[in-house]
């Protein structure tokens, strides 16, 4: 694999009227092309911070990121699907290159539409987002981000609105459209099995501000991966076990759901 980002020393302070606000502290984190990282912390620790500074949203106060590709495309999607509702959804999904490019190429909106029928969406192209189910908004919404065809997609708790069989199946659905596309993956959750079934590399995090507490590499060494029978392999309690053991007490009760922001 080859490196794609290099983050060093990454440091963010917000100013804000009344106080300075420290998110990051000294981050470092490479990335190669077609990882899947994920990254897990307290609530308000930085991990938005680290996504919105990564897709230039945001300044850094200091550090470095190294971007070993020229014009790197950025993808991103956050916990809402935020699909437009008047939009059918070939216009949702064809939105993003309409802002980028103001006339969409006809190659564009054929890749489009290979996506759609590619991930059993086709049929649907007239439909509107309340005709579908949470599952299938959440597979147009990747679409969509996929259309600008980014070479690093960012998710920021991008399931965390869907119930939980649901999101186990949009989990599963989303893992094998970005390994199939080749999409490296940078994405924040909440869920430590969520993390554990879908990443090569879990970033734990510190309470706010956010360093880097330790890095797990997941290696299920299976053939035909999936964040389903990942759960089942006996390697996935050791892995819980060990992030268990590394995470605060407080992120804990949170990452499983004790307390609820
Ligand atoms: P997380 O995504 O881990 O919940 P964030 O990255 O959103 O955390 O926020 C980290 C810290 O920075 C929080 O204390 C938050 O209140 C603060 N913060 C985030 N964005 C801003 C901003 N634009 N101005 C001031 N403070 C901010
Ligand atoms: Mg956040």
């Amino acid at each position: 694999m080859s490196k794609l980002l290099n983050i060093k020393e990454l440091s963010k302070n917000y100013l804000t009227k009344k106080q300075v606000v420290c998110a990051l502290k000294d981050i470092n984190l490479s990335i190669e092309e077609n990882d899947f990282i994920i990254m897990v912390g307290p609530s308000g620790c930085g991990k938005s911070t680290i996504l919105s500074i990564i897709g230039n949203l945001e300044k850094k106060s200091s550090g470095k990121i190294e971007i070993f590709k020229k014009d790197l495309k950025v993808g991103y999607m956050f916990q809402e699907d935020a699909l437009f509702p008047w939009l059918n959804v070939l216009d949702n999904c064809l939105l993003g290159l309409k802002i980028k490019n103001n006339k969409v190429k006809k190659s564009d909106i054929d890749y489009v539409k290979y996506l759609l029928k590619k991930y059993g969406i086709s049929n649907f192209e007239k439909s509107y987002p309340k005709e579908l189910s949470g599952g299938m908004r959440q597979r147009v919404a990747l679409i969509r981000t996929l259309a600008i065809r980014p070479e690093i997609l960012l998710l920021d708790e991008a399931f965390s609105a869907l119930d939980y069989q649901t999101r186990i199946m949009v989990t599963k659905d989303i893992y094998n459209i970005l390994k199939n596309e080749n999409i490296t993956t940078v994405m924040v959750t909440h869920d430590i099995s969520e993390a554990i079934s879908m990443s090569d590399r879990i970033v734990v995090l510190s309470k706010r501000p956010a360093t880097v507490k330790k890095i797990d590499t997941i290696d299920f060494e299976m053939e035909g991966r999936d964040p389903m029978n990942c759960r089942k392999s006996p390697k996935f309690s050791k892995y819980f076990d060990s992030l268990w053991k590394e995470l605060d007490v407080d992120i804990v009760l949170e990452c499983t759901g004790f307390f609820t922001s």
